[in-house]
């Protein structure tokens, strides 16, 4: 069975007490397990955050019957852009082509955002928009990259507070690696962050974490 995230085995053992007893208190579920109320709260934080069990305040634990798919879905709900997105990195609109792929190397990034002079969003250059420009005979230290990025208004983007469920999917839909997080301002789309396929591998991981 897919389990949303990791128990281990006293987690499960609260749970089967839960199931069998809640409402129960968890003074009641220490005793049963001859341990201290104090040593069970992590555990009792960690079945409730993932949404296993459900707390009632003077009446105690009891059992939500849950499907893992009800607490996978609702769990996806709570995860936004902010929350996993990392730093940018962004290029000017006049840089060569030959800096970019530079640029591209010493960074580890596999997508470089474009901003013009108010570090407003101009373009997005991937691995094979460089290497489809270093195919031809163009000298690549004098052709800037605004000729061959892709341009406003055809970028993907997306906003800090977004699902990353919803990232995800337009990732796919587009088929694109990485979407700048952008924040709307009078002159255009200022980048704040980016998000790619690696953060949302990242979030899937975790997910499944117990921690
Ligand atoms: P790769 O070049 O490794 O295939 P992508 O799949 O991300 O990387 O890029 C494919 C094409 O889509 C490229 O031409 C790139 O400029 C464009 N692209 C990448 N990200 C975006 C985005 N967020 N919005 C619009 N176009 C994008």
């Amino acid at each position: 069975m897919v389990s949303t995230i990791e128990l281990n085995k006293r987690q499960e053992q609260i749970l089967q007490i839960v199931k069998e007893n809640g409402p129960i208190t968890g003074e009641q579920i220490a005793e049963q397990l001859n341990l201290t109320r104090a040593t069970l709260r992590p555990d009792l934080a960690i079945l409730t955050m993932a949404g296993y069990l459900d707390a009632r305040p003077r009446v105690g634990y009891f059992y939500t019957g849950k499907s893992e798919a009800q607490l996978l879905t609702e769990n996806l709900q709570k995860i936004y852009v902010k929350d996993y997105q990392s730093v940018p990195v962004v290029v000017p609109e006049n840089l060569s082509v030959y800096d970019a792929i530079v640029k591209m190397f010493l960074e580890d990034v596999g997508t470089l955002f474009v901003v013009d002079e108010s570090s407003i969003l101009a373009g997005v250059l991937s691995r094979k928009d460089l290497l489809r420009a270093s195919i031809g005979k163009q000298e690549l230290t004098t052709l800037p990259v605004n000729i061959i990025m892709t341009r406003m208004p055809n970028i993907t983007m997306c906003q800090k507070d977004d699902l990353l469920i919803d990232v995800a999917m337009k990732l796919i839909e587009k088929q694109i690696d990485a979407m700048p997080v952008v924040k709307e301002t009078e002159k255009g789309f200022e980048v704040i962050g980016r998000i790619t396929k690696t953060n949302i591998t990242e979030a899937f991981v975790s997910l499944v974490k117990n921690e």
